[in-house]
This record gives structure tokens, sequence and C-alpha cells, in this order.
């Protein structure tokens, strides 16, 4: 994910603040081992009905059949999350309705908990239940309905049979009206409107759109890629034009890192709606969800969520941590290393963008600073713990900073990885690496297995003491020695800083607080005073932050300044001197660096490495 606020996607990382965001406690059955293991089920169908009176609504018919040959209860639970947004979100809560019936004839059931539901079949072969479920939550990771649209996804309504494996086929089909459309990730089961998944992981990991909306279509690394934009018309012409351009620039460095294309072709779902504030993404293996306020259409934001969201498609959906191997839907399933999997997502989201030409070089330097500030502003935090704290939303502004700083970590470890090598290998042989050893043999990665891929891409250098300051620990990033490795340096301007709070009223800029021992406290400045000029320069100029910087910039700290204030009825000229603080940390190249740091910051922008 990605919030822009950042959130899932990764990059932006906002949350939607809409009903259903929630944080309750986790969804572990009291009943025991027994009780909540269901009876084996098969031949196992989904059926979702979404018509123009449904969407009236806002409610979604659902309901699943199955057989089964045991006389036992079958138990059969709703997810209480969706893998990329890590919060328990129980969406059995929106369920009303339930029934149940075996043969055509009701059964008895009851809960075990709030996520699961006991049926006795008593004996009989055929099984249905149904229920009908409320779509009015906008969150990428929820089911949200409006007159003439549906967001569905499938941990939302696809029931599975508790203890038992989730490696069982199913097919979906969608009832909707006739001019209706449908986008999902999912395979046609050959039926017009039908279709399946092998195992319930996938079936759960593809959402769908039903109803009005544009798509389009185009090949992109050979493979086809959709691009399904909700409400019709939300994303047209010249706008849907570069959205398409993004996309194609985007993709290809991407599968450069992996060396192959895991889809047969991947879906773009994005929703437009003016109730969402920021902009976040939410991946899937073959498709994302993208919700954006409107002023994120198009903005610097867009091409950024997009790689980020379909980097994921290997890095996470397929590459993913063993503590994540497989996927548990009823609990909150944390790992200290979604830095890797969030964070240098993220890394890669701005690699994509400088490597497909859709930023310039400038333009990748000034993501990387806008990243540093956003993590120096924070409180210190390690990694693994902001990684594991997610779950809870912590208060304390960390709750998504393994976004940034994990994406910084990715860098301080391409840079080291090109060093120690001599810029023959990368990051990039670390993901790949990792993603043919662990993902295609069908495990997750183990910290063994990174560090391991971290130190072998490295000429077998040891990364256990920047493990320990870095990444388990809380040390601030060593960009003084690491930055020139890769002909790159920090810039931080000094600000002048006068030390006041202030608010624009009526009658002017007004001071509201004065921090102590700052140059406006020394000067004699008081609460409630109006500020005129500062140095001779007009507090209202449209250009005050220039000029101050232009005029004093150079100057000496303590050197004397100015201050014209009014008090009351009375103009006064209070004598203040000039006190500095630190301003924004920027990254340019080091005008001074060496050939092979040079090499390294060009292998780095454009994907390369020493052959
Ligand atoms: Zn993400």
């Amino acid at each position: 994910m990605n919030p822009s606020n950042r959130r899932r996607v990764g990059v932006l990382f906002t949350m939607s603040a809409i009903a259903g965001s929630s944080a309750n406690a986790q969804t572990t059955s009291s009943a025991s081992p027994s009780d909540s293991t269901s009876a084996p089920i098969r031949d196992v169908r989904y059926d979702v009905t979404f018509t123009k009176a449904h969407a009236q609504a806002r409610l979604v018919e659902v309901s699943m059949t199955f057989s089964t040959t045991s006389s036992s209860p079958v138990v059969l639970s709703l997810p209480a999350w969706t893998p990329g947004a890590y919060e328990i979100t129980n969406y059995a809560r929106w369920v009303t309705a339930f029934n149940a019936t075996a043969d055509g004839r009701p059964v008895s059931w009851d809960k075990l908990d709030y996520d699961t539901w006991r049926i006795r079949p008593a004996g009989a072969k055929s099984v249905k239940v149904s229920f009908r479920y409320a779509a009015d939550s906008l969150d990428n990771a929820i089911a949200w309905a409006k007159p003439d649209f549906l967001l569905l996804n499938g941990t939302n309504v696809f029931l599975f049979p508790e203890g038992q494996p989730a490696e069982y086929a199913a097919t979906v089909e969608i009832h909707t009206d006739g001019d209706w459309r449908i986008a999902t990730g999912m395979s046609s089961a050959g039926q017009p409107r039908t279709f399946s998944a092998s195992t319930y992981h996938d079936l759960v990991d593809m959402p769908f759109f039903i109803g009005k909306f544009d798509v389009d279509s185009a090949r992109v690394s050979e493979k086809w890629i959709r691009y399904a934009t909700y409400p019709a018309g939300s994303v047209s012409s010249s706008v849907r034009q570069s959205a398409w351009d993004q996309l194609k620039k985007v993709i290809p460095p991407e599968v450069a890192v992996f060396g192959e294309v895991p889809w047969d072709s991947y879906t773009v779902m994005q929703i437009v709606d003016s109730s969402y504030m920021g902009a976040s993404g939410l991946e899937h293996q073959n498709s994302h969800v993208d919700i954006l306020g409107p002023q994120y259409v198009g903005s610097e934001f867009q091409p950024s969520l997009y790689a980020h969201e379909i980097f994921h498609s290997w890095n996470v959906k397929r590459l993913r941590p063993a503590d994540m191997w497989p996927y548990r839907y009823s609990r909150p399933q944390p790992t200290p290393w979604l830095w890797v999997s969030e964070g240098i997502t993220d890394y890669y989201a701005d690699l994509a963008e400088v490597r497909g030409g859709v930023v310039d070089a400038k333009g990748f330097l000034a993501l990387t600073a806008e990243k540093i500030n956003e993590v120096t502003a924070a409180a210190p935090v390690a990694l693994q713990d902001a990684s594991l704290n997610t779950w809870v939303h912590p208060i304390d502004g960390t709750e998504y900073l393994y976004y940034p700083k994990g994406s910084l970590a990715g860098l301080l470890l391409d840079i080291m990885i090109r060093d120690a090598s001599d810029n023959k290998k990368s990051l990039d042989d670390v993901m790949r690496g990792l993603y043919q050893s662990a993902y295609k043999r069908g495990k997750g990665f183990t910290a063994m297995d990174w560090w391991t891929a971290v130190s072998s891409a490295a000429n077998g250098k040891s990364f256990a003491a920047f493990d320990a300051a870095y990444i388990d620990g809380r040390e601030p990033f060593p960009w003084e020695t690491v930055l020139p490795l890769a002909g790159l340096r920090i810039h931080q301007e000094r600000v002048p800083r006068l030390g006041v709070t202030t608010q624009q009223d009526a009658a002017g800029i007004v001071v509201r607080d004065i921090a102590p021992g700052s140059s406006a406290a020394r000067a004699g400045v008081r609460p409630g005073d109006y500020l005129v000029s500062i140095g001779d320069i007009a507090v209202d100029d449209q250009q005050f932050g220039a000029r101050i910087r232009a005029k004093y910039g150079a100057s000496m700290e303590g050197a004397p300044l100015a201050i014209k204030i009014r008090r009351g009825a009375e103009t006064l000229m209070l004598q203040g001197e000039l006190q500095f603080a630190p301003g924004e940390i920027m990254v340019e190249p080091d005008p001074t660096a060496g050939p092979k740091a040079v090499m390294i910051r060009e292998g780095i922008l454009k994907g390369t490495v020493a052959r």
C-alpha cells in the first residue's frame, strides 16, 4: 500500500477516514480446536448479486454453496484483514441477514466468534449459506457502492472453511445488469460473468469493479495492462493519455529488476472521489486498487503511486517475508520486514520513475531528500519496530515511517553493495536472487536469507553492524559517509529564524508564541505584537522568505537585525540579533566525486552495473 498520505500504498499513504477503518482487537476464537475445525467441503461456488436495485440500497447479496460428506459441523469464517492493509478490520461487521440451508431446508447455525459461523448440515449433502453485505465504506480494502458502481474485495465476502487447506478451487459468478461491466484479475471460467481461482489465496486477492466505469487496454512489456477508472469520465483525454504514458514508463524498469513479468495481464483499478482525503493504493498479484482525491489525478504523486503498487506484484505479493507465508486471515500477522516489503518497494518506485524517464536525476534526488527530511523530523524508531507496530496505529508519528525510512535503507544498501562490488552488483541482484530462491521455491524469505543475499552481492561484506545500528537500531543514517560513495552529498542551508509563531488576522500578522532565547525573545517581541518588517523587508511581501535568505543567508550569527512591530497604537523598532536554524536537507551531486562514485551514481539512476 501506499499512503499521501501514505498507506498501503505504500505510498501514499493515507488512509481513508471513512466508516470501517478500525483497529479492533484481534479475533482469535475462544473455541477449542476441535470445535473450530470445519468438516471438509468441496465443489465450492460463490454467487455475488449486484444490480441497479442493490446499488440504490448500497448492498450486495452473496451466497456460498458446497457439498460435504461429513456429519460434523462446517465452520466458516470471513477474514479479519486484507493482506497489504495491515490492520484488523473484521469484515463480518457488515454482514446482515445470514441464512443457511441444506438440501433446500433450513439448518441450524450459530457463531463461534465474531468472524465465524458454525453450520450443522445434519447429514445433508448440499449446503448453501447466504447473506447481505453493506457496501458503504470508501476504502481500498472494503466494499463501496454508488448508484452505478461497486468496489468489492474477496476478503469482505468469501467465507472459508476453518482449519482446512486454503488450496481449494472455487468458482465465482457475478449477477448484474446486462449493461454493466465487470473488471477483476480473476480468470474467466468459460461461462459469461463466471470466474475461477485455484486457491483461496488467489480468490481473495482479486477485487472486483462492477457497474459503469471506463476501461481501456495497452500492451506494456509484452503483456496486457488494463486501466479501469470510476466514475466514467473521471480520467479522460490528456489526463488519461498522461496516465498511460506514466504506466508505460514505470513498468519496464521494474520488469528489468526481476527479469520477468509475473502476470498474464494486470488491471489498474482507480476510483476518484471528492470525499477522499489524500490518495492510497492497495496491491494485489495482478491488479491494484487506487483511491484518489480529485487533486491527485494527474499530480506528481500519481506515477509514484502506480510504480509503487505495481512493484508490489513482485515484492510482497510474491517475494515476501516468511512471517507472512502463507497469509493467515483470522488474526494479525505482524512482521519486522515491512521496511523491505513497503520501504524498498517505495525506493524502487523512485527508481522506476527516474529509470523510465518520468522524472530526471534532479527529481529523483528531490524525492530522496523529501524522505530524509520526513525521517529527520520524526521520532527515532527502528525499522523493525516501525514494521511491527503498524498494526496498532501508534500515535507518535511513526505509524508509516517504514515507508520513507525503509526506502532510504534501500538506497544505503544499494550504494554499499555497488561500492563493495565495484558496481558489478546492486540491490537489484538481491531482489532478483531472493525472488528466485524464496518465492520460486514456494516459501518466504528469512532474516538469514535477506542478509546472506545482501552480503553475497556486496562481495562478502558483513552487514551485521549495519543491521544492529540502522535496521534493528535507531541510529541516524550515515549519510555523510555513504552518499559520497555514490557521488552524492547532503546540502543543508542555514535559514534565518526569528523564533515566533504567528497568525494572520484582519489587522496583519500577529505574534502568538515566542521561543525562549530566540532572536525575537531577546529583542523584546511580545505575544500580541504585529510584525511589520524584519530587516527592512515587509512581512507581507510575497517573496519575504526568499528576500530574507538573500539578504542574510551569508551573514554572521549575531549580526544586528531590526524588527519593526506595532504594539497597540505604537510602532516600535526593536533591535535584535540574527539567529540561524538548519533548513531543508537537499541531496545533490558531489562535484568532487571520483570516477568510481560517478559510475555508481549513474548505475543507480540508469539501472546498470559494470560488466
Ligand atoms: Zn505498498
